[in-house]
């Protein structure tokens, strides 16, 4: 297409806020993944679903690559622009339609930042469980399009769960509505749940019906010690049969991680007399009157007497909360604290993951005997988070190969190389870790059948050659 036809077929795109890459906001030039900024063709801010398939339409014709962004704050890359695309944001789609107390539902459209679904569902004195360290930036579009997770996975399950029903825009313009508000429907293919997950490739997500729980009474949380990764499997045993579904966190650092951390910012405020052994961070959500009225307490101190457990502290205050949780969240601190990193999402079945750190420990170390490798995880929902620091690394990042020696050992006890956040370009050469072939292969037909053009997102998650 030449550049007259190209700028025209662009200014078409006018009454959806059209503008171009250089005079639009920077941010859209990046997201959190920390891959270089691209300046895009164009972006566009459609307000509603039909302008969402007007604009997909106008793309298909002139055959423009289209990517959408929500808030931005994915790490794998799957909203980074792309030169010759045009950038399609959510934030001009923004708000919360409609609450039903009755069936428990909240409907809300695609560029909603899920802080406001979280208060939202608060307000009508019901609970909105999926939480992220981005709540205020990321959009429930972008939640549902990477099926996030967050701390609270091992009680409620992934967004994925959450989700009743959704209205999405194809790549062909035409509009999927399956605003499905209920509970049981077995009326064929789950179409919603082939978008969810599918990181904008498949269509674009414009409105939302989300499932509600009971909002719990009271939320208590603990920090436990211990010396083993085995006491650390029998305490996450042990507060499932003594708590049941009240289990809402069961978050582990490891030693080296809490040394690091807690060294690296001395305005934590760290519980115990020793930093030795495993840290587990316990939450109990529960809907007993009395705040200490769940079992959390009881199940904590039979492990110490059963000397399962070294050290408990249960937060006596919102604030004693707020400063175990801020351990634990300290991660987003990493670069301050180590500078440049690379960063893991790896899921691994947690019997294996003490016996992975420890492989994946030693082949790091054996090439670089200096890195700085930390491990933390949701553990209880087979997620371990790790990051590496390679003393030196620059511009010239060992990056790839550290990849390929955690990937290798991902895939050696058949893990997942994205647990929570997706595949988008950063994984994209390491989805044959944790998929098969034929898997992958079932991927590209559906991409093929609904985007033969392959203009959504192309190049995330998986390549395809370019349509003739
Ligand atoms: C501090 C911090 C903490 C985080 N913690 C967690 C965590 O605990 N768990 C976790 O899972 N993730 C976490 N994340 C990652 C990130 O917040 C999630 O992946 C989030 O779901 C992305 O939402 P977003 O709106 O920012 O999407 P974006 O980054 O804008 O986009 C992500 C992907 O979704 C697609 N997309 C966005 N909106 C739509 C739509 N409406 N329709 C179709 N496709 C769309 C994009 O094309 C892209 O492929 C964290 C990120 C940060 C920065």
């Amino acid at each position: 297409m030449s550049s007259t036809v190209a700028a025209e077929h662009l200014k078409s795109l006018g009454p959806f806020g059209f503008v171009s890459g250089a005079d639009a906001n920077v941010k859209h030039r990046q997201d959190w993944s920390g891959l270089p900024p691209t300046i895009p063709l164009g972006v566009v801010y459609p307000r509603n679903t039909q302008e969402v398939a007007h604009v997909l339409e106008h793309c298909l014709r002139h055959r423009t690559p289209v990517v959408t962004q929500g808030g931005l704050t994915g790490l794998a890359g799957g909203a980074h622009p792309m030169e010759q695309g045009v950038v399609l944001s959510t934030e001009k789609m923004r708000g919360v339609s409609h609450i039903d107390p009755v069936m428990g539902t909240l409907t809300a459209w695609a560029g909603t930042p899920l802080q406001e679904i979280q208060n939202a569902a608060d307000a009508a004195g019901l609970y909105f469980p999926i939480d992220l360290g981005s709540r205020g930036s990321c959009t429930i579009g972008g939640n549902l399009a990477t099926n996030a997770g967050g701390n609270k996975v091992i009680r409620y399950g992934m967004t994925r769960e959450q989700v009743l029903g959704l209205e999405c825009v194809l790549p062909d313009g035409s509009v999927l509505s399956s605003m499905n508000h209920l509970l049981k429907n077995n009326t064929g293919y789950d179409l919603k749940q082939l978008l969810i997950g599918s990181e904008g490739t498949l269509g674009v997500i414009t409105q939302v019906v989300l499932r509600l729980q009971a909002k719990p009474l009271h939320q208590q949380s603990a920090m436990c010690r211990c010396e083993t990764f085995e006491q650390v499997l029998h305490t996450l045993q042990h507060a499932r049969k003594c708590l049941g579904p009240a289990l809402s966190a069961f978050e582990v650092m490891w030693p080296e991680f809490i040394q690091c951390m807690t060294t690296g910012l001395p305005d934590l405020r760290y519980p115990f007399a020793q930093k030795e052994g495993f840290h587990i961070l316990i939450e109990e959500s529960h809907f007993s009157p009395l705040a200490n009225g769940g079992g959390l307490q009881h199940c904590l101190g039979e492990l110490l007497e059963s000397v399962v457990l070294c050290d408990v502290v249960m937060a006596q205050s919102e604030q004693d909360s707020q400063d175990l949780w801020a351990i634990r969240d300290s991660v987003a601190e990493y670069g301050k604290v180590l500078g440049p990193i690379i960063g893991f999402d790896i899921g691994l079945p947690t019997p294996t993951m003490e016996a992975s750190t420890q492989a994946m420990l030693a082949a790091i170390h054996q090439q670089w005997p200096k890195a700085v490798v930390l491990f933390f995880g949701h553990v209880g929902d087979c997620n371990l988070h790790v990051v590496v620091h390679v003393p030196g690394m620059g511009e010239a990042q060992p990056h790839h190969a550290v990849e390929s020696l955690v990937y290798a050992w991902v895939e050696k006890v058949q893990g997942s190389v994205s647990a929570e956040h997706g595949v988008g370009l950063i994984k994209k050469p390491f989805l044959s870790c944790s998929r098969q072939p034929a898997e992958i292969a079932l991927m590209k037909v559906i991409k093929r059948a609904l985007d033969p053009h392959h203009l959504l997102n192309p190049g995330k998650i998986f390549d395809l050659p370019t349509p003739a």
